[in-house]
C-alpha cells in the first residue's frame, strides 16, 4: 500500500520548468529502484494527455498504462519546489509527487491528499515547509471529518440494558469502518456521561480509525443509574472532529429539544437535528465503475467538469463504503471517495435536473471517462443503462463448436437457467410486518435446504448444511434487525446485509473465503426469491438439456439426474469444476458455448455431443436421428465395455497399457476396484485432509491410507503428497494471500516449507504400506532440488520404517519438469503427467478462467511434445510413465497417448471400462503413426481433426 514517509521526500529542489521537474522525479524513482529507465516517457505522455495538477500547489505525475510494466515496486517520491514550477495554465506547483504504481494503489494516496486539499492555504504552507517532517504533517495532519450518516443511526433497537445499547453503537461504528473490532470492549470501560432528557454520551479514542458518531435508541423503556435511558451517543473520537457537532447538540439540549432525537422515527430526522449527512431523497442511478485504476485524477476531472454543466446539485457515493455522498462537481471530493474498479457508484441528482444529468453522467462513466475500459466480469447492467453489447441467441439449425466436457450424446428441450434481477421495495410496511415476512421466508428456505440435504450425497449435502448454518447466523440476524428497525423492507435489509458480508469475505483475498461469498449470495437470492414470491423456473416435463452460465457443484446437486439429459454452459473449460462434476455424474456436457446460448428460448430443441464438444440448435430430423443412433451404439459399446472391465487393456496388435483410477477419498475403494481399476494411479490426499476439521494426525492418516491399500488387495497405489496452497487452501492452514497463487507457494514448494506436515504424511504412508506396492509422488515439482529434498526426507524415514515395495516419483505438471525429464529420469522411479496443470502452465491459461479455459486443451501439440519428451526420457532410463490428468479419459486422446508410449492411464473410476475398450479397439502401430503426426500439428483443433480422420 502507498504510504507517505520522510525518506521519500526531497526538500528544496529547483526546476526551471515542468519538463525538468519531471526529469528530476523520474531520476529519483529510477535511482530508488522503483521503476526502470524509460519511465520518464510515461510521465511525459501522461502530462500530454492532461495535466496532473491537483490543486493547492500539488501535482501528482504518474505513468501511463503502457509504461506500467516499467514499475518494479509500488511507491512514491516527493519533490518540494519552494520557488514553484509552472505546470501550465498558470498553475504553480510547490510539491510534485511522483507515483510508481501498477494498479489502483495510488487511490489510497489520493484519498489521503484530498483531505489535506481542503485546507485553504496549503500551497503556501507547502512552499514554506522547512523540513520533510513538517511537509508530511501538512499532508497528513488535516483533520478528518466526523462520520455521521444514516448508517450510524439505529432507532428502536432491541436492547435489554445500557451495555447492550453501547454494544450496538459500537457495532454501527465498526460496520461503518470507523473503529476496529476491539472498540466495543474499550467503550464498555468508558465513563458514561448523562446529557439530560435521558440522553447519554460515551466516547473513546482507542481502536479508532476514523472519527464517527453513532446514535442509538432502545426499543423498550430502559433506565440506567436511576435515570431514564432514552438514547445513547457513542463517539469514536479522533482529534477535534466532533467539536462542531457537540456544540450543536448542546444547543439542542439547551433549547429542550432532546425528544426530537430520541422520539425520531427516521434517521433522516435525527440527522437533520444534528446536521449530519442525510442521503437526499433524489432520483438516483447506479453503475459499477470499470476504469482499470478506479476513479483517479483524470477520469474524476472529466466527471466533475461534466457535472458542472448542470445547474443543480449532483452527488455521488460508493455503495459499499461508510462515506456519505459527495458533490460530483468537486474534484477533491470525488478523489476522496477512493473508488476502485468493480465498486458500485450511486449518483443522485436534484429532481429538476435529474432526467438530463443522470443519463449524461451515467453514459460518460460507462464510456470510461476518457479511458479505455475492459468490461467487468459478471456485473449487473447499470440500472438506467442502455444495453452495451447486443448478443443474439444462436439460430435454429446452427452448430456451435465448444469444449467437450463429459462424453455422451443428449437431446431434449433447453431449460435455460439464468439468474434474473428481482425488484423489491426499499422501505417496509412496519418493522413488525417485515420481521414476520423475513421469518417466514427464512423458514421456507431452511425447509428447502433440508430437502436438498436429504436427497444429496454426503459431500454435496454438506454444502447445504453450511447454507443452513449461514441462514441461522446470529451476526447476520443482528445486522438485519438494525435495518428493519430503521424502516427498511425485509428484502432490502436482507440483501444489504448479505451483500456487505459477501464483500467482506471477498476482501480477505482467500480463495476459500471467496467461495463462502458465493455461498452467501446463493442463500441471499433464495431468501429474496421467497420474499418476493418469485418462483423458480418450472423444469420441463421430459428430460431436458440444462443451459447455464456456469455450473457449480451446488447447482448440480440441485438437479434431478433422471431429468437432466445433458448440460451446456456458456463459460468454462474442460478442467473447470462444472466439467469434472458432470463427468463424475455421467451426464454428457459441453462447456464454453458462449453467452449467446443463454438467450435461447426455453424449450428450444438441443442436441449435444459431449465427446466432440458440439451443440446443435433445433437440429434437422435426420441429424437428430443419426445422433440418437450413435448414442444407442455408444450405449451398447459401453455395455460391452462394462462386461469386459476386469480384462486388461491390450491393443489389437498386443500392446498393453495399465488403466488405473483417480480417487480423492478412502471410502468407496471397493467400488473403484469393481469398476475395473488395476490400481490407483492418483490418490489426491489433499481431499482427505480437507475432509477433516484439522490436520489429520499420523494415526488418522495411516488408517485412511491403510483402508485404500486393503481395498486394493495387492494392486499398486500411487499416492500424491499433499497438494495445497495457491488456489487450493486448507481451511485450518492459513496461507498468505498471493497476487498470483498459481505461480506461488503450492504443491511440494509448500510442503517443503512445512516439513513437519510432510514428514507426518510420509510416516503415515510408510507405516500403512506393509508388504503392499506403494508409489509416492510429489506434486508441482519444477526444480531438481525440490525432488531431491523430498526424496531425502523419504529415505531418512525409510530407515526408521522399512517398506518392501516402494517407488518414488514426481508429477510432471510444470513445463520445466518435462524439459528436465532426461536429468530427472536418472533419479526417479516413475513420472505421472498431470495434464491439467501441465496444459495450464504450457499455454499460460488459467484452467478455471471463465472465457479462456476453453482453449486449455491437453491435445495441444505443445503439451503433446512435452509428454513425448517425458516418455522418451523415462524409457531411456527404464522408468515408467503414467498420465493422470483429465486428458487420459478423453476418448479422442486415448489413442494418441497410447501412440506416445505412455505406460499407464489414470482416470475417474467411471471412465475405466470405456478407456480400456478404446485401447482394445486401437492398433498400437497405427496409434504410433497418429501420435507422430499429432506432434507436428499446429493447434489442438488440428489434432482433434486428425484423430477423427484416423
Ligand atoms: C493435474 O494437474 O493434471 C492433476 C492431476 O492434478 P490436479 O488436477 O489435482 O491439480
Ligand atoms: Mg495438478
Amino acid at each position: 500500500m502507498l504510504e507517505l514517509a520522510n525518506e521519500q521526500i526531497a526538500m528544496g529542489q529547483t526546476a526551471a520548468d515542468k519538463a525538468e521537474a519531471l526529469r528530476l522525479l523520474a531520476d529519483r524513482l529510477v535511482a530508488d529502484g522503483l521503476v526502470a529507465e524509460g519511465y520518464l516517457q510515461g510521465l511525459q505522455a501522461r502530462e500530454a494527455q492532461g495535466s496532473t495538477f491537483l490543486g493547492q500547489g500539488i501535482a501528482i505525475p504518474h505513468g501511463t498504462p503502457q509504461t506500467r510494466d516499467l514499475v518494479y515496486a509500488t511507491g512514491v517520491r516527493l519533490l518540494q519546489f519552494p520557488d514553484g514550477v509552472d505546470w501550465g495554465d498558470g498553475q504553480i506547483v510547490y510539491l510534485a509527487i511522483g507515483i510508481a504504481a501498477r494498479s489502483d494503489e495510488h487511490l489510497r494516496l489520493l484519498q489521503l491528499l484530498t483531505r489535506a486539499l481542503g485546507e485553504t492555504d496549503l500551497a503556501e504552507a507547502l512552499r514554506r515547509a522547512s523540513s520533510a517532517e513538517a511537509l508530511l504533517k501538512l499532508l497528513q495532519g488535516a483533520p478528518q471529518a466526523l462520520a455521521l450518516d444514516a448508517q450510524l443511526v439505529g432507532l428502536n433497537l432491541p436492547a435489554e440494558d445500557f451495555d447492550e445499547l453501547a454494544w450496538r453503537g459500537a457495532r454501527l461504528l465498526q460496520r461503518a469502518g470507523c473503529v476496529d473490532s476491539g472498540f466495543a470492549a474499550v467503550l464498555q470501560q468508558a465513563e458514561p456521561l448523562p446529557l439530560g432528557e435521558g440522553l447519554w454520551w460515551l466516547h473513546s479514542e482507542r481502536q479508532v480509525r476514523q472519527p464517527g458518531l453513532a446514535f442509538i435508541t432502545p426499543q423498550q423503556q430502559l433506565r440506567y443509574r436511576d435515570q431514564p435511558l432514552n438514547g445513547l451517543f457513542c463517539l469514536a473520537s479522533l482529534g477535534a472532529a466532533h467539536q462542531a457537532l457537540l456544540e450543536r447538540l448542546c444547543e439542542v439540549l439547551i433549547e429542550g429539544r432532546g425528544q426530537t432525537l430520541y422520539q425520531a422515527t427516521s434517521s433522516r430526522a435525527v440527522l437533520e437535528v444534528l446536521g449530519g449527512e442525510a442521503a437526499p431523497d433524489w432520483p438516483s442511478v447506479r453503475i459499477v465503475l470499470a476504469n482499470p485504476h478506479g476513479l483517479h485524477a483524470r477520469p474524476a476531472k472529466i466527471l466533475a467538469q461534466l457535472a458542472k454543466g448542470f445547474a443543480g446539485e449532483i452527488r455521488i457515493r460508493v455503495l459499499d463504503s461508510a462515506q456519505p455522498a459527495v458533490s460530483v462537481k468537486s474534484l477533491s471530493k470525488l478523489l476522496s471517495l477512493g473508488a476502485r474498479r468493480g465498486q458500485e457508484l450511486e449518483l443522485l441528482a436534484e429532481p429538476a435536473i435529474a432526467s438530463d444529468a443522470l443519463p449524461a453522467l451515467l453514459a460518460a462513466i460507462e464510456q470510461g471517462l476518457g479511458e479505455e475500459i475492459e468490461p467487468l466480469p459478471n456485473t449487473a447492467a447499470p440500472v438506467a443503462a442502455t444495453p452495451v453489447e447486443v448478443l443474439q441467441a444462436p439460430a435454429a439449425g446452427s452448430r456451435i463448436q465448444a469444449v467437450a466436457a463429459a462424453p455422451g450424446i443428449a437431446s431434449g428441450p433447453a431449460h435455460v437457467s439464468v439468474e434474473r434481477d428481482i425488484d423489491y421495495p426499499l422501505r417496509g410496511e412496519s418493522p413488525t410486518q417485515e420481521r414476520l415476512k423475513l421469518r417466514h421466508a427464512l423458514a421456507a428456505v431452511n425447509a428447502e435446504l433440508q430437502a436438498l440435504v436429504q436427497r444429496s450425497d454426503k459431500a454435496i449435502g454438506e454444502i447445504f448444511v453450511t447454507h443452513q448454518e449461514m441462514l441461522a447466523d446470529p451476526a447476520l440476524a443482528d445486522d438485519v434487525e438494525l435495518r428493519l428497525a430503521q424502516g427498511e423492507s425485509a428484502a432490502a435489509a436482507w440483501m444489504a446485509v448479505i451483500e456487505a458480508a459477501a464483500r467482506q469475505q471477498e476482501a480477505l483475498h482467500d480463495a476459500l473465503l471467496a467461495e463462502r461469498a458465493a455461498d452467501l449470495r446463493d442463500i441471499g437470492r433464495r431468501v429474496l426469491a421467497q420474499l418476493c414470491g418469485v418462483q423458480a423456473q418450472a423444469e420441463p416435463e421430459q428430460p431436458y438439456v440444462l443451459v447455464m452460465g456456469e455450473v457449480g457443484p451446488s447447482d448440480v446437486a440441485r438437479l434431478d439426474p433422471t431429468r437432466v439429459a445433458g448440460i451446456v454452459t456458456a463459460y468454462g473449460g474442460a478442467t473447470a469444476h462444472s466439467a469434472i462434476v458432470a463427468r463424475a455424474l455421467g451426464i454428457p456436457a459441453v462447456v464454453g458455448a458462449g453467452a449467446g446460448i443463454l438467450l435461447l428460448a426455453p424449450g428450444t430443441p438441443l442436441l449435444l455431443d459431449g465427446q466432440r464438444g458440439v451443440v446443435s440448435v433445433a437440429p434437422a430430423a435426420d441429424e437428430l436421428q443419426r445422433a440418437l443412433a450413435e448414442r444407442d451404439q455408444r450405449e451398447q459399446r459401453l455395455q460391452a465395455a462394462w462386461a469386459q472391465r476386469h480384462e486388461p487393456a491390450v491393443s489389437r496388435d498386443g500392446h498393453a497399457i495399465e488403466v488405473f483410477a483417480n480417487i480423492g477419498e478412502s471410502s468407496g475403494i471397493d467400488k473403484v476396484v469393481e469398476q475395473g481399476a488395476e490400481g490407483v494411479g492418483l490418490l489426491r490426499t489433499e481431499l482427505i485432509f480437507m475432509a477433516h476439521p484439522q490436520v489429520p494426525d499420523v494415526a488418522t492418516q495411516e488408517a485412511e491410507y491403510r483402508r485404500v491399500l486393503d481395498g486394493l488387495g495387492g494392486r499398486p497405489l500411487v499416492v500424491r503428497t499433499l497438494d495445497v496452497g495457491g488456489d487450493k487452501p486448507l481451511p485450518y492452514w492459513p496461507i498468505d494471500a498471493e497476487e498470483n497463487p498459481f505461480l506461488g507457494v503450492r504443491g511440494v514448494r509448500l510442503t517443503l516449507q512445512r516439513p513437519q506436515i510432510m514428514e507426518d504424511q510420509l510416516r503415515a504412508l510408510l507405516r500403512a504400506a506393509d508388504q503392499r506396492p506403494l508409489r509416492i509422488m510429489f506434486p508441482m515439482v519444477g526444480q531438481v532440488h525440490e525432488w531431491r529434498e523430498a526424496r531425502a526426507m523419504v529415505e531418512r524415514l525409510r530407515e526408521e520404517i522399512p517398506v518392501a515395495d516402494l517407488q518414488l516419483g514426481i508429477m510432471v505438471e510444470v513445463p520445466s519438469a518435462a524439459l528436465l525429464a532426461p536429468q530427472l529420469a536418472r533419479e526417479v522411479d516413475f513420472f505421472s503427467i498431470g495434464t491439467n496443470d501441465l496444459t495450464q502452465y504450457t499455454l499460460a491459461i488459467d484452467r478455471g478462467h471463465p472465457s479462456l479455459s476453453a482453449q486449455a486443451d491437453g491435445l495441444h501439440p505443445a503439451v503433446l511434445n512435452l509428454i513425448d519428451m517425458t516418455v522418451r526420457a523415462a524409457h531411456a532410463e527404464g522408468k515408467w510413465v503414467g498420465v493422470c490428468g483429465e486428458l487420459a479419459a478423453d476418448p479422442q486422446a486415448v489413442a494418441v497417448l497410447l501412440g506416445l508410449d505412455v505406460d499407464e492411464l489414470s482416470v475417474a473410476a467411471r471412465s475405466i471400462a470405456e478407456v480400456k475398450a478404446l485401447v482394445r479397439q486401437a492398433e498400437y502401430q497405427t496409434a504410433r503413426a497418429l501420435a507422430r503426426e499429432a506432434l507436428q500439428q499446429d493447434s489442438a483443433a488440428a489434432v482433434r481433426a486428425l484423430v477423427e480422420r484416423y
